[in-house]
């Protein structure tokens, strides 16, 4: 009897998931969609002429919201492909330095408003990652410093400590309160009350963490309310010079 309460307990927990889960993943995808439903009908009003500027304005946010749905599609099917550890991981030779140098111009020439300091102290460091990947996680990182501390400049350094590759992204925004910091990591984890028009749907953290962990390394945040965030990543450091040790491994949950 106490087996079977404790599997009927657990089916239970799993469904409550499960509906937690579509309902924050339709409310996600339903937002987009709607705008994009509106503002087409909208224009496709045939009792209103609208001008150029409005017309523009209008496609613009299509266009955005288009652009953010695509983007929460991506990181569904990465997040469903990291949880089931079919994420695959190429692996091979890269130059730490000119990856974060390459992010930070396409970050700040994408969004002029980001203010991007480099302190790279580790010239023609190499290790085995997935450049790609890689970039993603960073790109994320990037991101939220835009979107949750909009003003402030960002700082990215590189250097070597104690054998491992350490990569710091640190905004000077309005950071994280102490009791929240861990949990940011995890799936559709969003800090409660935070300025809530800033739109996003717990994922990226959770897809940087499980990457950084498919790297054999570990991606930590530091925060005080007021003073900013830190995230701190630390990648190991493998012989590749020289050898093919390009290879492709699934991402372990
Ligand atoms: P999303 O941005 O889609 O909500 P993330 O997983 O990227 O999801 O981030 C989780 C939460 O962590 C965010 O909702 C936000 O509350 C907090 N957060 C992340 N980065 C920062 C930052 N640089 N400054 C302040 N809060 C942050």
């Amino acid at each position: 009897l106490v087996e079977q309460v404790a599997t009927l307990e657990a089916e239970r927990r799993l469904n409550h998931l499960q509906d937690d889960f579509i309902a924050t993943i339709s409310h996600e995808l339903l937002t987009p969609l709607g705008f994009i439903k509106g503002y087409a009908t909208t224009l496709l009003r045939q009792d209103i002429s609208w001008d150029d500027s409005t017309r523009l304005e209008f496609l613009t946010i299509i266009d955005e919201e288009a652009d953010r749905l695509h983007e929460l599609i991506d990181n569904l099917m990465d997040s469903s492909r990291l949880h089931a550890g079919t994420l695959r991981i190429n692996f091979q030779p890269v130059r730490l330095e000119a990856l974060l140098r390459d992010i930070a111009l396409r970050s700040s020439t994408r969004d002029d408003k980001m203010k991007i300091q480099l302190k790279l102290n580790a010239p023609g460091l190499q290790i085995l990652a997935d450049p790609t990947r890689l970039a993603q996680v960073f790109e994320n990182l990037l991101g939220n410093a835009s979107k949750y501390a909009p003003d402030s400049p960002i700082t990215i350094s590189l250097d070597v400590v104690a054998d491992r590759a350490l990569i710091t992204v640190a905004d000077y925004g309005p950071g994280i309160p102490p009791e929240h910091l861990e949990n940011i990591f995890k799936r559709f984890y969003r800090v409660p009350n935070n300025n809530t028009s800033v739109r996003g749907s717990g994922l990226g953290l959770y897809i940087c963490r499980r990457i950084i962990q498919a790297h054999d390394g570990e991606i930590e945040a530091e925060s005080a309310l007021g003073n900013g965030t830190t995230f701190k990543i630390f990648l190991p450091i493998k012989h590749s010079e020289g050898e093919d040790n390009s290879s492709v491994q699934e991402a372990k949950t």
